[in-house]
């Protein structure tokens, strides 16, 4: 079973067809689906997914490129709701120094806050990095956590294994569907295999077979077949790998209502040629 360690259900772009979505996730062999939230708007909702749609595990934060729109009420709301436990991660949190105009003391403040929060309340995070890998990399040094995921890995080698010895999964989606993004190809395929999860970021981020339009989580069959293809092993070898990865760091095997009669073994990303998008969450 394969499971989607970062999608945005809630986004408006499913409002018309979710439950399809999902079915048709489903029939592709998604079990999982991991929602983080990215603003304080946007917490109701993806709580209220986790309850109602089976095998969905919610993850609440302020992405960094809504800090600007955000309140430092919003942090002690978050506070809050994590305390009420049900949360599977503190997400979407981190920096994003590629958009034009961006504030990065803000940026800067709102991630530690939410470290701290993450720290104290024992959850791993969902990071977003974009052209600001080193950035992360000293505030976790910094704040310590558990762990967790560098979404949309678009960093270096070097980068990449500064993240693992802290303890992170490194995701893997769309971007790797390119065949110009070959930084990203030869990362998914050669990083140690324990250390990669798969992701889709729909509705953005769409592959190379969707390019320009709405992305949806049952692209992470073919996910999984293009990195089994990168690196010489089976569909089911990376299947039951990359699900075990992603259990394991936001500790999803024991939660028996999300896999119903199930087991759970079982940037510039977006190319460096072929048309990057400007912005994804
Ligand atoms: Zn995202």
């Amino acid at each position: 079973m394969l499971i989607d360690t970062h999608l945005h259900l809630d986004a408006a772009e499913f409002d018309h067809d979710r439950a399809a979505v999902l079915e048709r996730a489903r029939l592709a062999g998604v079990g999982g689906f991991v929602v983080p939230a990215v603003d304080r708007a946007g917490f109701a909702g993806v709580l209220q997914l986790a309850e109602t749609a089976p095998g969905v595990f919610p993850a609440l934060g302020i992405h960094p490129l809504r800090v600007d729109a955000a309140a430092e009420a919003d942090l002690a709301a978050l506070d809050d709701l994590l305390g009420q436990g049900g949360c599977v991660a503190v997400g979407e949190i981190g920096l994003d120094h590629y958009a034009p105009e961006f504030d990065a003391a803000r940026q800067q403040a709102f991630f530690i806050a939410q470290l701290e929060l993450a720290r104290r309340h024992a959850l791993p995070v969902v990071l977003h990095a974009r052209r600001a890998q080193d950035a992360v990399l000293a505030a976790l040094r910094r704040t310590k956590v558990v762990g967790g995921i560098v979404h949309a890995f678009n960093g270096s080698l070097q980068q990449a294994g500064a993240f693992i010895a802290l303890g992170f999964k490194l995701g893997f989606g769309g971007a790797m569907t390119f065949p110009g993004s070959r930084r990203i190809r030869r990362l998914a395929g050669e990083l140690p295999l324990e250390a990669v999860v798969l992701e889709t970021d729909a509705p953005d981020m769409p592959p190379v077979w969707r390019r320009g339009g709405r992305n949806e989580p049952a692209n992470m069959r073919r996910y999984a077949e293009t990195l089994a293809g990168l690196r010489g092993l089976s569909l089911d070898e990376v299947i039951a790998a990359t699900s075990v990865n992603a259990c394991n760091i936001l500790g999803l095997a024991g939660t028996a209502k999300a896999f119903p009669g199930k087991d759970a073994d079982g940037g510039d990303g977006m190319a460096d040629r072929d048309g990057g998008t400007l912005f994804y969450r």
